[in-house]
């Protein structure tokens, strides 16, 4: 099969044997190989119960594997790294979810490209932007940048009402 492309987006927000969050991606990345192109790491507040921080980031890779092959190599990294199964949001050594795809759509029982969520996750998109601006989601049809504009927008706040 000819070479394609992903976006991966890359979370962390515990230590693994690897060291900080922020290690523990790097060396994720070196495990996954293929790297393109690598965003720079940004922490983000964390999400649902845990109360840690994430260290988050976006990668290009270049591989011959379907997204199910792909996958299924990332759940076995992450398993390694020391992901603790069960609680959803719950402290993690690595998150490697596939954002994008250059082949477009993917859906089957255990997968689905581009990734449900990443619209409107800022932690995805801010990386995102940095490395893949003009690549264009196949559902939206918009691009990253205008993804990401959008979602900066909709998070502006009025300026509260001045008074006298
Ligand atoms: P999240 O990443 O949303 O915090 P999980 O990492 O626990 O949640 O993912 C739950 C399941 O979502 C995975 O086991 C995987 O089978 C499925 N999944 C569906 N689409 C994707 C995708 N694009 N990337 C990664 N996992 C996905
Ligand atoms: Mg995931």
């Amino acid at each position: 099969m000819a070479t394609t492309s992903y976006v991966i987006a890359l979370g962390s927000n515990r230590w693994s044997r690897f060291g900080s969050p922020a290690r523990t991606i790097r060396a994720a990345l070196d495990r996954i190989g293929g790297v393109a192109a690598v965003a720079p790491v940004i922490a983000s507040a964390p999400v649902g119960p845990s109360r840690r921080r994430f260290a988050n980031t976006a990668a290009i890779i270049a591989t011959a594997e379907t997204p199910p092959e792909l996958l299924a190599r990332l759940k076995a990294i992450e398993r390694d790294f020391g992901r603790r199964r069960g609680r959803r949001w719950a402290a993690r050594s690595i998150d490697l979810d596939i954002i994008l795809w250059s082949g477009g759509c993917w859906a089957d029982s255990g997968l689905i490209v581009p990734h449900r969520d990443f619209r409107a996750r800022t932690f995805v998109l801010a990386p995102l932007s940095r490395i893949a601006a003009n690549w264009r989601d196949p559902v939206s049809g918009r691009t990253i940048r205008q993804l990401t504009a959008r979602g900066a927008r909709a998070r502006k706040v009025d300026p509260a009402p001045r008074g006298h």
